[in-house]
């Protein structure tokens, strides 16, 4: 079912001044420059809702979007954005941290990583970090339309393979292009299924 409509609610660096936790809830979050901005208008077929950013590590807020006046989209801030400083650093683990473990009615993080690239240890301890505190995931694969049918074949073979040395069950992996829209249809319908639950 596509989004009919999106509205952005309120950006903030305050855990505590999110909107009331009255909507199932869906963060999405990845490495700088992983494709989150372009995943979120595909997502929500927005050309805009949410800003592609040229420079890398800019989004430093919650922002929460609307969507459908049912369910609320939250853009959390791109980690690992090697030109920032360790205290920013700090300071954006607690916001994330705040975050995670205070939003009640957060029904499932969707943690993005680009197709093209290996399992990298920081995506790996983010979502180590997300188990341990049983918040509830999905891996989102982005930038696939990039990879012929094989490698990405053989990428998902090798994150699934890195992920069961830490997991006994390997955690979902959702392929996604914002350019073709592919996955749009299963991002979706997940959501829609956990708002029904
Ligand atoms: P963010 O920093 O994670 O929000 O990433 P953006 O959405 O701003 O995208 C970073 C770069 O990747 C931009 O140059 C996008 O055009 C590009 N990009 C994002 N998604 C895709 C995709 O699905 N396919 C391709 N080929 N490029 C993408």
């Amino acid at each position: 079912m596509p989004v009919k409509q999106a509205q952005f609610v309120i950006s903030n660096s305050d855990p505590a001044k999110c909107p009331a936790p009255d909507r199932p809830e869906y963060a999405f979050i990845g490495r700088s420059n992983v494709g989150k901005s372009s995943l979120i208008n595909m997502l929500t077929s927005r050309t805009s809702l949410a800003k592609i950013s040229g420079k890398p590590g800019k989004t430093q807020l919650i922002n929460h979007f609307l969507i459908d006046n049912e369910w609320y989209l939250v853009d959390l801030p791109g980690y690992g954005y090697a030109q920032v400083s360790k205290t920013e650093r700090d300071k954006f683990a607690a916001l994330i941290n705040g975050y995670l473990t205070t939003r009640s009615n957060l029904l499932c993080t969707f943690v993005l990583v680009d197709s093209r690239i290996a399992p990298q240890k920081i995506d790996l301890d983010f979502m180590t970090n997300l188990g341990e505190q049983g918040i509830p995931f999905v891996i989102v694969m982005t930038k696939s339309e990039k990879l012929s049918a094989t490698k990405l074949q053989a990428t998902l073979e090798q994150y699934r393979a890195t992920l069961l040395e830490t997991w006994e069950e390997a955690p979902q992996i959702i392929v996604t292009s914002a350019i073709t829209a592919a996955g749009r249809e299963e991002v979706l319908a997940l959501i829609h299924s956990l708002n029904k639950e």
